[in-house]
């Protein structure tokens, strides 16, 4: 369905009110990482709830978990036949200090240079506000939305979702829907709309190799037994092949469905260069999995790495000690076609038959969490990149992402949905850093693909 005339009218009528109120929302300072601003994460979702409700949206709730709460809301009266259509966003933000490499306070969400600048403006207060003024835009200038609209707004984003799953029960199977959309990403550079359909997944682990009772003097006891440090390093040495890239963990391979010749000339023309890379890293010289580009390392190909190694004496000058205990922190960004809980007892049972004589090897998993691959030639999907090139003038390109969503792969199992990831943020809009930002043009241009987006669904 054409998005009518009245709809984008009112969105261009409304700029100045709605500019004004995403600075009112960035104001809140919600960080979830920082427990001294709980009060101020409870009033961003009372904040989103009133909002809602002026909006039009119904049955707006917050949804009670273990940590903070989400906000969700629906509009259920488009009719037996409308598809249903679940937003998902967050009202958490990072944290932020002027003394971090601010030139504006981080929470004055100031206006300057084409941007709005403060933390959450891009990650993700406006892009969820997008959303939630597309369909005000509808609900008041026609009376009804063309599709059955459900958002969710998440309050832990930044801090993992460990409690998402708190949502998902007691929602009770609400969120249901046929497509899920995720706007909490990068478009392919200024003008250039993207959809991201692949997510990585994640395994985390500690691993702990104790050693003798206590740290042990190198002279009395040194040459007799294996040092804990050393029993690591050899233990770690053993992941990954120096030659191929590729991980050695027996059988990390089996379940992975090799990205096809079709697939891989569609990368190849999206993909960031070698040059630019190495640039974006510092390094002189890229390196990886055999066979694979750089992109393609990053975007459709599983690995590990090893995060942190801890272990006898850091301090200054010298101490010659051979340690009880050494530690490391290891991870695995996987692809969709493998189960974390399988890749975890893979590594587990990979480390710990590494383990040296005289040693004792703990593996333990921190987390794991699911990849994401969804279908672009869905006819959903379709729909939402019809609406992507109306707004833009460009056909959006699709675009593979490293990191890991856990939230996505959740609600794609658990509610049967769809997902695709249309998002309205920028790479150099600095989600996570100081300076953090999100173009005018973007918030402007968002709002207008969201009421499309609800049009095209509803065709
Ligand atoms: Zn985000």
């Amino acid at each position: 369905m054409q998005v009518p005339a009245a709809v984008l009218t009112h969105l261009k009528k409304s700029w100045d009110a709605h500019l004004a109120e995403l600075q009112e929302l960035v104001r809140i300072p919600s960080v979830s990482a920082d427990p001294a601003y709980k009060a101020d994460v409870a009033r961003a979702a009372q904040w989103l709830m009133a909002r809602l409700q002026r909006a039009g949206l119904e049955n707006i709730k917050l949804v009670p978990t273990k940590g903070n709460p989400a906000v969700v809301a629906d509009w259920l009266h488009a009719g037996p036949k409308a598809k249903t259509l679940l937003v998902y966003g967050h009202y958490d933000v990072q944290p932020a200090k002027k003394a971090d490499g601010w030139k504006y306070e981080p929470f004055e969400a100031r206006v300057a240079d084409g941007r709005i600048w403060g933390r959450g403006t891009t990650d993700d207060k406006g892009q969820l506000y997008c959303h939630l003024l597309a369909a005000e835009a509808w609900l008041k200038t026609t009376g009804k939305l063309p599709v059955n609209l459900k958002f969710v707004f998440e309050g832990e984003e930044e801090i993992g979702s460990l409690n998402y799953g708190d949502v998902l029960t007691n929602t009770k199977g609400a969120l249901k829907a046929d497509l899920l959309i995720v706007s909490d990403s990068p478009m392919h550079g200024e003008g250039q709309p993207a959809l991201t359909h692949t997510l990585r997944g994640l395994d985390y682990f500690q691993v702990d190799v104790t050693g003798p009772k206590s740290d042990l003097h190198s002279g009395t006891f040194g040459g007799i037994l294996w040092n804990p440090n050393e029993a690591l390093v050899h233990m770690l040495a053993q992941l990954k092949d120096p030659k191929t890239g590729r991980v050695l963990v027996p059988g990390f391979y089996d379940d992975v469905v090799p990205a096809t010749k079709a697939e891989r000339a569609r990368l190849a023309t999206v993909a960031e260069s070698d040059a630019a890379l190495k640039k974006q890293t510092g390094v002189d010289a890229l390196w990886g999995e055999t066979g694979w580009t750089s992109y393609e390392r990053i975007g459709v190909r599983p690995t590990l790495e090893i995060n942190g190694i801890y272990g006898g004496y850091t301090g200054e000058g010298a101490k010659t000690v051979i340690p009880a205990h050494a530690h490391a922190k290891v991870s695995c960004r996987l692809v969709a076609d493998q189960d974390p809980k399988t890749i975890a007892k893979l590594v587990q049972k990979h480390l710990t038959s590494l383990a040296k004589p005289g040693t004792k090897v703990k593996v333990t998993v921190l987390s794991a969490g699911s990849g994401v691959r969804a279908d672009p030639d869905h006819p959903l999907v379709k729909a939402v990149e019809r609406a992507l090139e109306a707004t833009w003038g460009k056909k959006p390109v699709l675009i593979p992402e490293g990191g890991s969503i856990p939230p996505v792969a959740d609600m794609q199992k658990r509610l049967g949905v769809v997902p695709i990831l249309c998002g309205f943020g920028n790479r150099d809009e600095n989600m996570h850093a100081p300076e953090e930002s999100f173009r005018l043009s973007s918030f402007e241009k968002g709002r207008e693909a969201c009421a499309r987006i609800y049009g095209e669904l509803g065709a």
